[in-house]
């Protein structure tokens, strides 16, 4: 008879929740993950001594709460079996901005099967139908998203680019690369360098597609990364026919994908849909993010982690432009890892706190600027052009 293994992928940092009958769950449980990843009811009566519901359920949810915020995997093996208790573990992990998954033990037949997935939270919901499957199953752990910090570079990291090609190109050249173009675009660098983008590859300037085919082809060959920007987004989301305000020079971006096929207008969607809030490269030396991210976001994923590395921090206030006045998170940003971003143009880089926004504004007719990791040396091209006017006068 063929045996059909069942794989099982969760994410390395997630909080599981096992669904089943106690004893089902134990032995799941203890078949494959560590005692010390697998936090138990009967632990905490121990612990407490008494029966007390209320009492124990502070105690779990207090021991996963730590947990998750140490970074720790954890199995949580204690009764599941209605809404309102999975609920509430799924929202204190997405507190600690870790992803929650559920594993369905067969013992529980029916119901669960319609109604448990994604509407609850959970980030995967997986259903094991029959007490033999149980034998087959083989948990695999992935990285999180964020985590390339077994790339360790040596990188070019470059500002928001917004589909100034010509210069994104020069700049490259500069850097030593060699680019050539056949059917795609093909990167080297003879001393094996690659390049990281902090996203905004897209709107205002005159070659949006031209760079986004220049960043999809070496993202796919991994000679470069890009973290998702706020304009990136939100290209992405009219692609998709979501309703956005056309504004920002996401009319130009929308005017020249006119002119592609739709086979690379969906390519560029789904390009755009897996950009990560930020990567973590170089055991986790160097971050980059769009606008800026807080130590305690990093390698993480969530919505508000999203959000954040996009827009940065805001005061709440408004300017009279009618922008949202941004918070300087750098200022207060005490890490060891070295954070790259972009987002607000300047006129000239400089480091604070172990951060720097390479954002030159190369498509107001500043600069497109790249920082050499790890030598932290500074290469800018001047843009040909001014392609387009800033609402207000950018900082210096
Ligand atoms: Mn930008």
């Amino acid at each position: 008879m063929q045996v059909h293994k069942i794989n099982i992928h969760i994410p390395e940092l997630s909080l599981i929740l096992l669904i089943g009958n106690d004893d089902l769950k134990t032995s799941f449980a203890h078949r494959h993950f560590t005692s010390s990843e697998i936090v138990s009811l009967s632990a905490c009566q121990d612990l407490l001594a008494t029966e007390a519901t209320k009492e124990l359920d502070e105690l779990l949810h207090f021991v996963v709460s730590k947990r998750l915020q140490l970074g720790k995997l954890t199995v949580i093996n204690a009764p599941c079996e209605t809404q309102a208790l999975r609920s509430a573990l799924v929202r204190l992990a997405r507190r600690q901005h870790v992803p929650c998954a559920a594993i369905v033990l067969p013992s529980v037949q029916g119901p669960y099967q319609q109604k448990l997935p994604h509407q609850e939270g959970f980030k995967q919901v997986y259903i094991l139908q029959h007490v033999e499957a149980l034998e087959q199953v083989i948990i695999h752990r992935q990285p999180l998203e964020s985590n390339m910090k077994q790339e360790k570079g040596p990188f070019d990291i470059i500002g928001d680019v917004h589909g100034c090609f010509a210069e994104l190109e020069q700049l490259v050249l500069n850097l030593g690369y060699n680019i050539t173009l056949e059917d795609q675009y093909y990167l080297s660098h003879p001393q094996g360098r690659k390049l990281v983008f902090v996203g905004d590859l897209v709107d205002r300037g005159p070659k949006v597609p031209e760079v986004l085919r220049f960043v999809m082809d070496t993202a796919a060959q991994g000679m470069s990364f890009c973290v998702n920007g706020n304009h990136d987004d939100k290209l992405k989301r009219a692609l998709e026919g979501r309703a956005v305000t056309i504004s920002h020079g996401l009319e130009e971006s929308l005017a020249q994908l006119e002119k592609e096929s739709s086979y690379f207008k969906d390519k560029v969607i789904n390009f755009l849909a897996a950009l990560p809030s930020h990567y973590l490269f170089d055991e986790g030396r160097l971050a980059i993010a769009h606008a800026g991210v807080k130590e305690k976001y990093l390698e993480r994923s969530s919505r508000r982690i999203r959000d954040y590395c996009m827009y940065g921090e805001t005061t709440g206030a408004t300017d009279e432009f009618g922008h949202p006045v941004r918070a300087n998170w750098a200022k207060r940003f005490v890490s060891l890892t070295t954070v790259v971003y972009g987002h607000t143009p300047i006129l000239t880089p400089e480091w604070e706190n172990n951060t720097i926004n390479i954002d030159t504004g190369c498509v107001f007719g500043g600069k497109l600027t790249a920082l050499r990791y790890p030598e932290r040396e500074l290469v800018s091209v001047t843009a040909l052009k001014k392609y387009y006017t800033p609402l207000k006068p950018i900082q210096s």
